[in-house]
C-alpha cells in the first residue's frame, strides 16, 4: 500500500497558523514531482487562495558577487526589526545541473536564517526554468498564507530567469557594481527594461565617489534604453549591503513604487495579468512535459527534428504529426 496522502485541510490550517514545520512540508509537497503529490499541492493552493496576495513581492537580480545575499540578509534583518515577516525565495535554473542550489543557501544569509520572523528557502531544482519558476510562485503563495508580508525572490542572470522573476513580483530591483565603464558595456538591454529600481552596491567609504559616478552613468543609460512609463521612472541609488548604508532609502523607493502604481491602478492590473499569465505558462509547461516524458512522442519528435533539419520534411507537416500524437 502507498503512504497516505497529506491531509490538505490540515496542511492548509497549519500554514495559515504560521506553523513553520507545516510550511516546510507544504513547500516540499509543491516541489514534489509525484503526480499524486502534485494533485494534493494543487488542492492546497486552492484552499489557501483567499489567504494569498497580501504580501509585497520584490524581485532582486544582479551578477554573482554583486552582493545579493549580503544585501538581502541586511535588508531583511532591517525589515524584520521593523516588524515585517520576510520570506526569501530563489529562482536558479542552474541548480538543476549542479544538483544543489547556489541561491538561497542558508549559510549565505546568516542573520535571516536564524531570524524567527524570516524564512529562507533555496531554489527548487525542477528541470526547466518554467518548472522552477512555477514552484517558486507557488511557494510564494504558501508563504503569504503563512503570514509573510514581504517576499523577496532572488535570481542570477541565467537565461531567462530574470524575466521569470520579474513576471512574479510587484517590483524588480537590479543590483549593479560600481565599475561603471566596463559594466555599462555588459549591461543587457533586457535587464534595464525590467528594472524598476537600480542600486549600485558596495558604495561605502572610498568607493562612494566611484559608485555615484557609476549611478550617474546608469541614469543616463536608463534615459536611452528604458521604455517610458507614465507613472514611474526607475531611480538609481547607491547602497552598501555590507555596511547597511542606503538600505532604508532603497526600501523607501520600493514602498514609493508600490504607492505610485497602486494609485495608478497598475499594481492591481499587473497582479491580474500575472495570474492569467501563470495559468497559460503552466498549460505550456504541461505540453512541454509530455513532449519530454512520453517516450514514443520523444522519439517521434527527435526523428522529425532530424528530418526537418535535413530539409526533407516540411516543419508544418512535422508539427501536425506531433500534434496528432498529442491528441490535438
Ligand atoms: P552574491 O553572489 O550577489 O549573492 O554576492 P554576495 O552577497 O555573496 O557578496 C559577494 C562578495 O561581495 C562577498 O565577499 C561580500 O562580502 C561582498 N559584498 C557584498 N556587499 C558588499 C558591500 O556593500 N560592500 C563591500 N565592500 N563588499 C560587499
Amino acid at each position: 500500500t502507498r503512504p497516505a496522502l497529506p491531509d490538505v485541510e490540515a496542511l492548509a490550517a497549519g500554514v495559515r497558523a504560521g506553523n513553520r514545520a507545516t510550511l516546510a512540508r507544504a513547500i516540499t509537497l509543491i516541489e514534489s514531482r509525484k503526480p499524486d503529490h502534485q494533485k494534493a499541492a494543487r488542492a492546497l493552493l486552492q484552499a489557501i487562495l483567499p489567504d494569498t496576495g497580501r504580501a509585497f513581492r520584490v524581485g532582486i537580480t544582479g551578477v554573482p558577487g554583486v552582493g545579493k545575499s549580503t544585501t538581502i540578509d541586511q535588508l531583511g534583518a532591517n525589515l524584520t526589526a521593523a516588524g515585517h515577516k520576510v520570506a526569501v525565495l530563489a529562482v536558479d535554473p542552474s541548480s538543476t545541473r549542479t544538483g544543489g542550489s547556489i541561491l538561497g543557501d542558508k549559510t549565505r544569509m546568516s542573520r535571516l536564517s536564524v531570524d524567527p520572523n524570516a524564512y529562507v528557502r533555496p531554489s527548487p531544482s525542477a528541470g526547466t526554468l518554467g518548472g522552477v519558476a512555477a514552484k517558486t510562485r507557488e511557494t510564494m503563495l504558501v508563504c503569504e498564507a503563512a503570514g509573510f508580508d514581504v517576499i523577496i525572490v532572488e535570481t542570477v542572470g541565467v537565461g531567462q530567469s530574470e524575466t521569470a522573476v520579474a513576471d512574479m513580483v510587484d517590483v524588480f530591483l537590479v543590483l549593479m557594481l560600481p565599475g561603471a565603464g566596463d559594466e555599462l558595456q555588459g549591461i543587457k538591454k533586457g535587464i534595464i527594461e525590467l528594472a524598476d529600481i537600480i542600486a549600485v552596491n558596495k558604495a561605502e567609504g572610498d568607493a562612494a565617489v566611484r559608485a555615484r559616478a557609476a549611478a550617474a552613468e546608469y541614469r543616463a543609460a536608463l534615459h536611452i534604453l528604458a521604455p517610458a512609463s507614465p507613472d514611474w521612472s526607475p531611480p538609481v541609488l547607491t547602497i552598501s549591503g555590507l555596511a547597511n548604508e542606503g538600505l532604508d532609502k532603497l526600501w523607501g523607493e520600493v514602498a514609493r513604487h508600490r504607492d505610485v502604481t497602486t494609485a495608478s491602478g497598475r499594481f492591481a492590473e499587473k497582479r491580474r495579468a500575472q495570474q492569467v499569465h501563470w495559468m497559460r505558462e503552466m498549460i505550456d509547461e504541461r505540453f512541454q512535459e509530455r513532449l519530454v516524458r512520453d517516450p514514443a512522442i520523444r522519439a517521434a519528435l527527435a526523428e522529425r527534428q532530424t528530418a526537418v533539419a535535413a530539409g526533407t520534411l516540411a516543419p508544418g507537416v512535422a508539427a501536425a504529426e506531433i500534434a496528432e500524437m498529442l491528441g490535438l
